[in-house]
Formats: structure tokens, sequence, C-alpha cells
């Protein structure tokens, strides 16, 4: 059974992905083409932020925002076992170190109070759950990454309220949740910057790999596109940071248009299904977590 039916939702577009990708034939500008502006100006409305930064996936959407903040080597970064590799991957891609915080039983996501145990563990130096390898006393304690697991998002009114208390960052990673809401706000907009993920079977997919980078503020947008192009500065050969290419072609973004353009009925329609399952396994006696 496919759980994510591309090829039936390809079915319902596929004439206006064809017209999208035909165009780009035409016009020829494979990278940084118009739709690239177009999709970050859309996703970004959606979510409800002011800046969308498209990227090649939602690993380099990490790896940039952590970049944006100044994460490596001698740092500490606060984050949830329970997630996909990448997201503590990429904080230690750049030698900073993961610290893995306990989830909440209920929602499988980053545990508030585990959060602030783990907050006043770093300062001391000593508690459970830290790393024995190094030591923790030394380290530079600069974020958290929360992670919106299984669409569900993390408690961001806690984790950002934490955050502010102690100056640190935070990171909300929507590599599975773009789309769902949090106290009426769209995933994408729940903290000081947030990733996605556009790989196939994501809540909105592409054909291939793709990200994005949602955030309002101005300053960390403009070092993102900064970063994402080897870190340009003013014109072409000036390079006023270390970057990396992270960018997205026209083509994975041509098609994100098209899916995005029947996302919120799609949304409707898994809602619909997730909620004739639940009613479902209650009838059938079967204890739901
Ligand atoms: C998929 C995923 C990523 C990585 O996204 P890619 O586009 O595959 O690089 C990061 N975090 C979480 C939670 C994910 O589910």
């Amino acid at each position: 059974m496919q759980f994510i039916d591309l090829a039936a939702q390809q079915q319902r577009i596929r004439s206006d992905i064809e017209k999208r990708i035909i165009a780009i034939l035409d016009h020829g500008r494979y990278v940084f083409g118009p739709e690239i502006t177009e999709l970050e100006k859309e996703l970004a409305g959606f979510s409800g932020v002011k800046h969308g930064i498209s990227c090649a996936s939602g690993t380099d959407a990490l790896l940039m925002s952590l970049l944006a903040y100044g994460v490596g080597p001698g740092d500490a970064v606060l984050t949830t076992p329970f997630t996909f590799m990448a997201t503590a991957g990429t904080i230690s891609l750049l030698g900073a170190t993961p610290i893995f915080v306990d989830i909440d039983p209920e929602t499988y996501n980053l545990d508030p109070a585990a959060l602030a145990r783990a907050i006043e563990s770093c300062r001391t130096g000593e508690g459970p759950g830290l790393p024995k390898s190094v030591d923790v006393g030394q380290l530079n304690l600069k974020g958290i990454i929360g992670v919106d697991l299984f669409g569900l998002p993390a408690d961001y009114e806690a984790i950002n309220a934490l955050a502010k208390e102690n100056g640190l960052f935070v990171i909300e990673d929507a590599a599975q949740s773009f789309g769902a809401l949090y106290q009426g706000r769209r995933a994408g907009s729940l903290a000081e910057v947030a990733t996605t993920s556009f790989f196939p079977a994501k809540p909105l997919g592409c054909y291939g790999d793709g990200g994005m980078i949602f955030t309002d503020d101005d300053d960390l947008a403009e070092k993102l596109v900064s970063i994402r192009n080897h870190g340009a500065g003013k014109d072409k050969y000036d390079n006023v940071r270390i970057g990396l290419n992270g960018r997205m072609s026209s083509i994975q973004a041509a098609v994100l248009l098209s899916k995005f353009s029947i996302f919120e009925e799609e949304i409707d329609l898994r809602q619909a299904a997730a909620e004739r399952y639940t009613e479902m396994i209650k009838q059938a006696g079967l204890k739901l977590l």
C-alpha cells in the first residue's frame, strides 16, 4: 500500500508540471530562474514569514542555518535524538557537539522540562545525558534545534522561552511538518529560523532534492543567501565568507509550484484519512498512544 501515492498525485497536475518544465527549457535559466523567486515568495507567504531562502536539501537548510549562526568547533547545540540523521549530523559536520535531550513520551518531540535540565547541566558541566567524551563545561552552548516529528510541531512556546532566557538561538527543523499548524501558526514560522525539506516523501515534495529556510530576520536572510552561493558578496567574484553550493534547481522549483497549487487540498485529504484511521482503530478496540 502506498502511504503517499505520488503517482496518483502526479496524474492530477501532470499537464501543469509539463508546461512549467517546458517553460524552463525555453527560457534556459536552469539555476536561479524566475521559478525560484516565485516559489520563495509563495512559500514564505504561506508560512507567514518574511523570507524564504530555497536550497538544495533539508540537510543543506540545516547546515546553512548553523553556518549563519557561526556554529563551529567548541560549540554545543541541544537537540533530540529521535529524528532523522541530518539534524545532529549537520551539528557534528561543523565540528560542534550535539547534546541530546530526551523526548516527551506522548508527542515524541523534545521535552521542554528535559531541555531546561539539559541547559542547566551544560552550565554546570555535569548531569545526566551529557556526552562523556567531551568536557561539556568547556563547550560554548549556542542554540537548540527543535524537530517537528511525523507532522507534529514541537512545543515552541516553551522552547523559545527557554532559549530567550538563556541567550540561545532556536532552529525549527520542519522537514516533516510543512503545512502543519501550531497555535494557529504554520510550521516554518515557529522559531527564529526554520528549515524544511522537499524530498519526495515529505509533506510537500519535489522530484529530486530541495529545501527551504524561513526567517523574519533581514540580517540572517542576507547571510543565508550569501552562504547558499559560496559566501557571495556584492558581485560574482566577491566572496565575503565561507559558503557552499546550496542552490535549488529551477526545475525542482517548477515542480514545487505545481504541487503547491493543490497542497492545501492535499492536507485536508490527509487529515480526513488520518481521522478515518483513528475512528476505525478505536472501533476495533485497539489502543492509540
Ligand atoms: C528528511 C529530514 C531531514 C533532511 O532532509 P533532506 O532533504 O533529506 O536532506 C532533516 N530533518 C528531518 C527531521 C527530516 O525528516
